[in-house]
């Protein structure tokens, strides 16, 4: 089992480790500071001993990460090893995948399925139960797809604002475990949200910054939002 420092301190650019195993090309380590492609955020690009990661894959039941290094790598098991990631990437990223999840939380709190008994307001009845179906975060842009026939361009003043008072209320985003054991993470903000999510996430909201909102027709039926950073 690999320690994942990304969890704990997801503002770690480099790290001193062990290698736990070889397999050919395919290096695991005993912690790592570099995520592997999940839930829609792409893979850090990584370096291990200066040697430059080809790919990243998280095990299904993450309980370690492969590095796919160039076959003349040279590291032996139990070797330790310097690892170090592309923060500039890295960071870009943690961003756009926090505005995507608050942009989520947004269209869900006005359009999403709701709770028996709670009360609907009346510019939301003919929009319940929009649904999500898919998400990805570059380091340039993200996108989010919902089922919805209409554009979705209308909502984006409402969006905006209600986004910009989140960044600028500057509020704590705590994150840890659902299950340990089974290394299932949260992300918490007090009176907004508590969110499944094994990715990796900024301190506060101020971070993430201001965002700028472009539609998409992805499909019949599929409205698409690309997000991008106004300060990347
Ligand atoms: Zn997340």
């Amino acid at each position: 089992m690999t320690n994942f420092i990304f969890w704990d301190d997801p503002y770690l650019k480099t790290l001193e480790t062990t290698v736990l195993s070889i397999d050919s090309n395919a290096v695991i380590l005993t912690d790592t500071i570099a995520y592997a492609e999940a839930g829609g955020q792409e893979s850090d690009l990584t370096k291990i001993n200066g040697i430059t990661a080809l790919e990243s894959k998280l095990d299904p039941e993450k309980r370690f990460i492969t590095y796919l290094l160039p076959q003349d790598h040279g590291l032996e098991p139990g070797a330790s090893v310097h690892m170090e990631i592309d923060w500039t990437r890295r960071y870009r990223l943690m961003r756009l995948h926090f505005a995507c999840e608050l942009i989520l939380i947004l269209m869900n709190r006005h359009f999403g399925k709701k709770q028996p008994g709670e009360e609907l307001l009346p510019e939301e009845i003919d929009h319940v139960g929009i649904e999500k179906v898919g998400a990805h975060m570059s380091e340039d842009k993200a996108r989010v797809d919902f089922i919805l026939s209409e554009n979705i361009e209308a909502y984006f003043p409402m969006l905006l604002s209600e986004f910009k008072a989140i960044i600028d209320a500057d509020i704590p985003i705590e994150t840890g475990y659902i299950n340990h054991e089974k290394r299932q993470r949260y992300w918490k903000i007090k009176g907004l949200a508590t969110v499944p999510c094994g990715g990796t996430h900024v301190k506060s909201t101020r971070e993430v910054g201001y965002v700028q909102l472009r539609r998409k027709r992805a499909n019949k039926g599929v409205e698409r939002i690309y997000i991008t950073l106004e300060n990347p």
